[in-house]
């Protein structure tokens, strides 16, 4: 178990390591995807015995990347975070040593430089802030926070309600009294290795963040799909989805661009061995352990 916390992948000289929070126990496919059946679930042998219980409940995972380019330290996604009030049981008032993982993985919080989120929903900024003294203080004190500019103007808006919490009160909003958040375009670049690529409709503006190094690639997906399930059966919705149809649109989109090519897919909630890569199949796609034999270009 202490080894899935730490995988790590390099790509050219770029190195990937994710950092685990929660995960482990399978759960009924519904609490995802509310028409995923056991059958269907079973119908695709191929996903256990990793991301599929035999009974048809699905393996997951919350976990954070660090990004190490050049010198910097960039931490995609914060995950749920601890003694914060949820509505999901399992997630609230956590009291989880996700900090001391992430040092002991060799990344002490004060250096990182950049937090990144891939979008402002509640296991993706969570350690944002951590309690200090009965308020929220930002946990990574030495790094700029980029945020979307159109995924925060979503949720700032009156019409946009988070469902678990006050996310954006003691997440978010913190970080921006502390000066240290920055609003991105959809396409930014953070360094010549690492740009982000829009993938909307999980939520308006949510991205995923391609890495590209001496001719190497790799794609951390975010939420544009929360499980391999979603390569076999693209049309799955989330329980979480803003937009289902864009959502949808998003993805098969993202599984055509990348099926069959020499590209890393980290998902960021696929249960270990969490990278692989996307292949086709009958009607759809599959997510293999092993690089496609014949792949085109990146
Ligand atoms: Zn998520």
């Amino acid at each position: 178990m202490a080894e899935e916390k730490f995988l790590r992948w390099q790509v050219g000289d770029v190195r990937i390591t994710r950092v685990a929070e929660l995960g482990g126990a399978p759960f009924p496919s519904t609490f995802m995807f509310p028409a995923a059946t056991t059958e269907l679930v079973q119908r695709h042998a191929w996903l256990r015995p990793h991301f599929a219980h035999a009974d048809g409940r699905l393996f997951g995972s919350i976990h954070s990347f660090v990004i190490e380019s050049g010198k910097r330290r960039i931490i995609v996604d914060t995950c749920v975070g601890n003694d914060k009030p949820r509505a999901i049981k399992a997630w609230n008032l956590l009291q989880g040593p996700f900090l001391a993982d992430l040092a002991l993985a060799g990344f002490p919080a004060e250096t990182v430089d950049t937090v990144l989120c891939t979008h402002l929903h509640v296991d993706h900024v969570g350690w944002n802030t951590r309690l200090v003294n009965g308020k929220w203080m930002p946990t990574f004190p030495k790094a700029r926070y980029l945020f979307g500019r159109k995924e925060w103007e979503h949720w700032a808006s009156e019409a946009a309600k988070h469902n678990d919490g006050d996310v954006m009160g003691d997440s978010v909003k913190p970080i921006l009294d502390a000066g240290l958040a920055e609003l991105v375009d959809m396409d930014h670049t953070l360094t010549p290795e690492v740009r982000l690529e829009p993938t909307p409709g999980h939520t308006p503006g949510h991205v995923s963040v391609r890495i590209s190094s001496r001719g190497e690639h790799a794609v951390i997906t975010g939420d544009l799909m929360h499980h391999p399930l979603q390569c076999a059966e693209p049309d799955l919705a989330n329980n979480f989805d803003v937009d289902a149809a864009a959502a949808r649109r998003t993805r098969r989109e993202f599984l055509a661009r990348y099926s069959n090519r020499p590209v890393l897919i980290l998902g960021t909630h696929f249960a270990p061995p969490t990278g692989g890569w996307l292949v086709d199949a009958e009607r759809a796609w599959r997510f293999a352990l092993t690089p496609p034999a014949n792949a085109g270009e990146p």
